[in-house]
């Protein structure tokens, strides 16, 4: 299902959804779940590591929570401006229920500004300056369950900014035997984390780059939240994969990669799988050109050496590292053509060449 097909598909029809938006503005509204008052209603966002101070009236950087009267509010709740049936290896999870479908959306907002952004047109504008079709956490799951896929997606913008639905909507899938997988930077506090840690089967994190100046310069956000949150999402015991867009001539010294291995060794182990992604050129780097095989194999390289166990490479379809190998006999336990599942050899968790297990979650 395209986002055409989808928009006419859903509960009500676009055209009447865009005329009565603005009246039906209270059905997409709902208190913030992080956020303290401040005097003379002014209020401090606990969402995101920004911690935007917001007069009444106003909004946050995000541009989706507002403060009415000293008490703040998301106005994403149910506002879906994307959604499509993707291939869960698109997102991309590998270690996730493989060669299955997810059911997936996203609202308008994003609390970043990446200059590669590939879905600037939705993570980048105010909710009302895109196309929205109301769905409620119910409908979500009817809406996942009619197109046969076993978990919900929250992408493509950023789902840390519309966090209270999608806790609402996990709930509701989980109780429908529906998986959740959540697609974001990972710039968020360690408390709500925690909460979607709680709520959700598994978190892919865009780490842009393992340097303060590409986080400053590119990115406008910080590297040091995304590491803790990183960090935190290991302790809580969530299923975690990691994803690293490679920009030539900003984030793709031997020294940042090196430096990024030994980290996720150290800190989060060397079972979590790492995809270092092809660039293309988008939105405001379209000067710069795709990423150089050669950089993304060295990068591969690099973090083999180091003990990374599971290192992929993305947007070269048909590249032997979109394959799973297992790490003690080296066979490919699952195999892949772009976002195709070709060959399973595991066998509850286990390589079935060797019977090494493979961390993942590779039932649902
Ligand atoms: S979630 Fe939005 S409002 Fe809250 S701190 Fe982050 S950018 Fe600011």
């Amino acid at each position: 299902m395209n986002r055409r097909t989808f928009l006419q598909a859903v509960t009500l029809p676009c055209m009447a959804a865009r005329a009565d938006a603005a009246a039906n503005d209270a059905r997409y509204t709902v208190e913030a779940k992080f956020y303290e008052k401040q005097p003379f209603r002014k209020i401090r966002c606990k969402l995101c590591p920004r911690e935007c101070v917001i007069d009444d009236r106003e909004r946050g950087y995000c541009g989706v929570r507002e403060n009415r009267g000293g008490t703040y509010y998301s106005l994403v709740h149910s506002r879906v401006c994307a959604a499509h049936i993707d291939p869960i290896e698109k997102k991309p999870f590998f270690h996730f229920a493989p060669g299955t479908l997810a059911f997936s959306i996203a609202t308008a907002g994003c609390n970043v500004n990446c200059k590669m952004c590939q879905n600037w047109e939705i993570s980048q504008v105010r909710p009302e300056q895109v196309d929205a079709s109301y769905l409620p956490p119910g409908n979500v799951v009817a809406l996942a369950r009619q197109n046969r896929c076993p978990s919900i997606a929250y992408t493509y913008s950023e789902p840390t900014v519309f966090l209270e639905y999608v806790l609402d909507v996990a709930e509701a899938g989980r109780a429908a035997g529906l998986k959740s997988a959540v697609v974001s930077g990972g710039y968020i506090q360690e408390e709500p984390l925690k909460q979607l840690c709680r709520r959700v089967d598994a978190i892919k994190v865009d780490l842009k780059a393992f340097s303060d100046k590409f986080y400053k310069e590119v990115v406008n956000g910080e590297l040091k939240p995304v590491l803790n949150a990183l960090a935190t999402i290991r302790k809580q015991g969530t299923w975690n994969e990691i994803v690293y867009l490679v920009v030539p001539g900003l984030n793709d010294t031997e020294q940042e990669f090196q430096g990024l291995a030994k980290w996720v060794k150290a800190e989060l182990g060397p079972d979590v799988p790492l995809h270092f992604s092809r660039f293309h050129p988008e939105y405001l780097l379209k000067n710069l050109p795709p990423t150089p095989l050669e950089t993304l194999e060295r990068a591969k390289a690099i973090c083999d050496a180091e003990g990374l166990h599971y290192v992929y490479l993305g947007n070269i379809p048909g590249h032997p590292a979109e394959s799973t190998y297992c790490p003690k006999c080296r066979r490919a336990v699952v195999e892949r053509m772009g976002f195709e599942v070709r060959a399973r050899h595991l066998k509850r968790g286990r390589c079935e060449f060797c019977q090494q297990t493979i961390p993942g979650v590779w039932e649902v």
